[in-house]
């Protein structure tokens, strides 16, 4: 599980969480939704180690994770401008995680096989990032994150790059992956279709605080105020 106890971070004098708190069972897929500036990636970085919280506690399974540095936690997180290695091919991005853990080469080889295969990359494993589409190059920095099996899969607004169809087809891989490995997931999107499709339940956000936590169905038909349905854009 991922439980978050009353986070706050503050920077300076501006504070951009606060009464952060809510706990992810293991293997949900979880989705903070809200507008630019609302505290999501604040959420998330601090989750993954990146930032500190000012207050309150972050635990990972039941260790206290607040002294943990990020390397130790056993997360792994995707950006919307993922960087690929560019002189590494794509079998060795996918397995540059597990390399530097000093994983059996074998099982490096059959974690990248089986990674590829459930990204659909499984015929591009020997090209190099640049001889990729950007939804292919995306898919490799999502197997990158998965290759090391982590407890938690953190990602941040990962789709946005893409155009349309990739963006519909990379987020229905990313269904499956999460219905097959069934990693606990926090996931960012600025997107409601994104959010009303994949998540378990959605958490929205404004001005740094929680405004509803729910399952996609019941948050639409009954939204806790008006910045959440004008947000999910729920009927009137
Ligand atoms: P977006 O959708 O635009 O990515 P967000 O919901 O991810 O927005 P955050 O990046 O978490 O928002 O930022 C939350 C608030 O904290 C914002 O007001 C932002 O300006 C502020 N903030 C974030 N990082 C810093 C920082 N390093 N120093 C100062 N203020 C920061
Ligand atoms: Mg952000």
């Amino acid at each position: 599980k991922v439980r978050l106890e009353d986070i706050k971070r503050r920077f300076n004098n501006v504070t951009a969480i606060e009464d952060i708190t809510f706990e992810i069972p293991d293997g949900e897929f979880w989705v903070l939704v809200g507008p630019s500036g609302c505290g999501k990636s604040t959420i998330l970085r601090t989750i993954a180690g990146l930032e500190t919280a000012t207050s309150g506690k972050l635990f990972i399974g039941d260790e206290l994770m607040n002294n943990v540095p990020a390397r130790q936690r056993d997360v792994a997180m995707v950006f919307q401008n993922y960087a690929l290695y560019p002189h590494m091919t794509v079998a060795q991005n996918i397995a540059f995680g597990l390399q530097m853990r000093k994983v059996d080469q074998r099982i490096v080889q059959e974690r990248v096989v089986n990674v590829a295969r459930s990204l659909s990359l499984e015929h591009l494993l020997d090209r190099k990032p640049k001889q990729l589409s950007g939804g292919q190059q995306q898919r490799v920095a999502l197997g990158r994150a998965i290759a090391r099996e982590p407890q938690v899969f953190l990602l941040d607004e990962p789709l946005s790059n893409l155009d349309a169809q990739l963006r519909d087809d990379t987020r229905a891989e990313l269904k499956q992956l999460h219905q097959k490995l069934g990693i606990t997931t926090v996931y960012v999107t600025h997107d409601q279709v994104e959010a009303m499709t994949l998540a378990d339940k959605i958490v929205v956000l404004n001005r740094g605080r929680i405004q509803q936590i729910g399952d996609p169905q019941s948050i639409y038909a009954s939204p806790a105020n008006q910045m959440v349905a004008t947000f999910l854009g729920s009927p009137p």
